[in-house]
């Protein structure tokens, strides 16, 4: 019997925050055509994540925690996919996009001669074949796509989907299999990891409050000794009036490319074409005007919030709710409200 495989991203031994969504997505169609929905973790703690894997609705969790596995590494992590793929020929392979599996699944559908879609943020099974929803063109158009036999690779956009309900203590099938490559085999070596200063998870953010170029229009002087009263007045707004929005809502500070490039906050927070790709469940954008280059990065969001001061700007035209007037003024007061309403 065939079977749909969700690939489970783990560092460190645990699952990236949002990658139960590809058992989410996953359990679409295998429920559809009626076959095991199979997680595969690789690397440290396999085992151990295999039994969440089984909560969140794998029914088989294919594990390795060979020691060539630890960190994630291309080619073992293809090798042994490409394995068994070959060996179980699911007729879907999913997970969720990130800088990893995209690189693992577009390498072992080519180590398979097999199609793949990525950035879906719909999936349905159309007879034996998937069709899948993805944004092109910066999120100006949405294609439907649909494969043509044989497994198919799928990267899905994160938060696109739902993790499935956990099922507390629910069994799941738990299959050890050995590495595809021998350590001499593999041409690469991690040898540590730094995690780098004031970086941002945009990615998983349910909520983003981001601000633009305008956060510099604060009425507040900045100090005689500023190196430069214009990115002091900015920072000054990212971290006194953005980031006590931020926190009552437990969200994330992002920013547009005109506040980075400025100097204001670090490239970690742009979000947009040639910074992050986004979709929380609220995106607020403070003093941002709505350039295409950044409406590519955020447009699939589920509710987007603008708040700016010129009523004509395009940012509007993407919004769900707009707020016209300085964000000086706004802000202070929505976060006020917003404490009193949640008791913070
Ligand atoms: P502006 O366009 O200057 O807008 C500032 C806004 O703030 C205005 O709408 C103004 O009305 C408002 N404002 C001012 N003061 C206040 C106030 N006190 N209260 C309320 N509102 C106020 N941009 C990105 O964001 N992300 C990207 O990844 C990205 N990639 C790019 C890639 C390429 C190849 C190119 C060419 C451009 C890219 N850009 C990107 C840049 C993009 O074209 C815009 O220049 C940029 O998004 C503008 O940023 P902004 O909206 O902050 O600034």
């Amino acid at each position: 019997m065939s079977s749909v495989f969700a690939f489970i991203e783990t560092f460190e031994g645990q699952p990236t925050p949002t990658s139960w969504e590809a058992l989410g997505a996953g359990k679409i169609l295998a429920d559809a055509w009626g076959v095991p929905l199979a997680a595969v973790i690789l690397g440290e703690g396999a085992s151990a994540v295999a039994q969440t894997a089984g909560e969140y609705g794998a029914s088989v969790a294919y594990v390795s925690e060979d020691a060539t596995l630890k960190n994630f590494r291309l080619e073992p992590y293809a090798a042994l996919l490409t394995k068994l793929v070959q060996d179980h020929s699911p007729k879907a392979v999913i997970a969720v996009s990130s800088n990893r599996s995209r690189e693992l699944l577009a390498a072992s559908a080519t180590d398979t001669n097999s199609g793949i879609i990525s950035e879906a943020t719909d999936l349905s099974a159309d007879g034996d074949n998937v069709k899948a929803v993805r944004a092109v063109y910066a999120g100006k158009l949405i294609s439907e796509v649909t494969s043509t036999g044989g497994t198919v690779f799928i990267t899905i956009r994160g938060r696109a989907f739902k993790a499935n309900e956990p099922n507390a203590g629910a069994s799941v099938d738990v299959q050890t299999v050995d590495a595809a490559l021998a350590e001499d085999a593999i041409s690469t070596k991690v040898e540590s990891f730094e995690v780098a200063k004031g970086v941002v998870n945009l990615g998983d953010a349910a909520i983003i409050i981001s601000a633009g170029r305008g956060i510099a229009n604060n009425p507040k002087d900045a100090p005689a000794d500023a190196e430069d009263a214009t990115v002091w007045k900015a920072q000054d707004g990212f971290a006194n009036t953005l980031q006590p929005l931020a926190d009552v809502l437990g969200g994330a500070v992002g920013a547009s490319r005109a506040a980075v490039d400025a100097g204001f906050i670090p490239y970690a927070h742009q979000v947009g074409q040639t910074g992050k790709t986004v979709a929380p469940d609220l995106y607020i954008a403070v003093a941002i005007s709505g350039a295409i280059q950044h409406l590519a990065g955020m447009r699939t969001s589920k509710l987007i919030v603008a708040i700016n001061k010129d009523a004509e700007a395009p940012i509007f035209g993407a919004a769900r709710y707009g707020l016209v007037g300085d964000m000086y003024e706004i802000i202070p007061a929505l976060t006020a409200e917003l404490k009193k309403r949640l008791g913070k």
